[in-house]
């Protein structure tokens, strides 16, 4: 992705991984199966790959740059993490903090973290492996979680400790958030939160229970960090397709139906922890639906 300037500030992303990913129905499992074919002049090459229809999807972070403050949005599933059921993710060695150095922000630099939810594709570089303990990699930063998310996660946690149901998000409530907390880093702060003037959270349920996008504005541009409001670009071909991770499909579809109507034919940036190269866009009416313009 190319730095986007919204207005004063300044968004990069850094990139841990982007590849041809899965079918559409493993992601989406009520999409309809010409919903490719019938978009394909958008979605190609860019979006799905045109071999083979999978979806090309990125796990990527926000470095949204203010002036006043250093901002990481959404942090990927991390370096070293135990995620037996998720190859991908198990043990990983990415160069994500290399890559973090690459456009000029130290670990250090970080002032603020957020994650849009919880999920472990989110929060894995919350913390880093330190002689046998996770430890924040953002030593400087403050944390910030949706009081909301953070409460029901915690809540599940704890059925979990107590022998009722799997651990939460593959583990990485345990090991990518708690140690966060641990290390009173933490702050949690209600859905509608405002990190300094121009960027503010806002809810956005569905996806999770508290899952929240950020907003950015500055000098009348905007851009929307969604998170996984949509995780594939495809969604915007028929907005009522919630994804298999959704914990409430039918809310997550009302929500994506406003973002997406709200933002349709502005000026606004959307960035979306999922889309692949090159990322940004702005969302124009296709059809019977919508279409990302990049
Ligand atoms: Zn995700």
């Amino acid at each position: 992705m190319k730095p986007q300037r919204i207005g004063n500030f300044r968004v990069d992303r850094v990139l841990e991984a982007e590849a041809p990913y899965c079918a559409l129905d493993f992601l989406v499992p009520e999409a309809p199966p010409d919903l490719i074919a019938a978009n394909a002049d958008w979605l190609k090459p860019c979006f799905v790959d045109p071999g083979d229809d999978r979806l090309i999807l990125a796990f990527q972070s926000f470095v949204l740059r203010t002036g006043r403050h250093t901002i990481l949005v959404d942090c990927c599933t991390g370096n070293d993490k135990e995620r037996p059921t998720r190859p991908n993710w198990h043990r990983q060695k990415h160069p994500y903090l290399d890559r973090m150095r690459a456009i000029g922000v130290a670990p250090e630099a970080i002032d603020f973290v957020f994650c849009t939810h919880l999920h472990a594709d989110h929060v894995g570089w919350n913390t880093k492996l330190e002689n046998g303990r996770w430890v924040p990699t953002f030593p400087n930063a403050r944390y910030i979680f949706a009081k909301r998310e953070y409460e029901h996660w915690e809540k599940v946690h704890r059925e979990h400790l107590a022998g009722r149901g799997e651990p939460v998000s593959h583990g990485s409530f345990a090991d990518s958030v708690l140690p966060v907390v641990e290390a009173k880093r933490a702050v949690f702060v209600a859905s509608d939160h405002e990190i300094e003037t121009g960027v503010y959270l806002e809810p956005a349920y569905g996806h999770t229970p508290g899952n929240c996008v950020l907003n950015a504005r500055s000098n009348g541009a905007h851009a929307v960090f969604i998170g996984d409001v949509m995780h594939t670009a495809v969604q915007l071909a028929n907005l009522a397709l919630s994804s298999r991770f959704c914990s409430d499909p039918v809310e997550s579809a009302k929500t994506r139906t406003a973002l997406v109507e709200r933002c349709a034919e502005t000026d606004t940036i959307v960035l979306a922890c999922h889309f692949p190269t090159p990322v940004a866009g702005r969302i124009r009416r296709h059809r019977a639906g919508f279409a990302l313009a990049i």
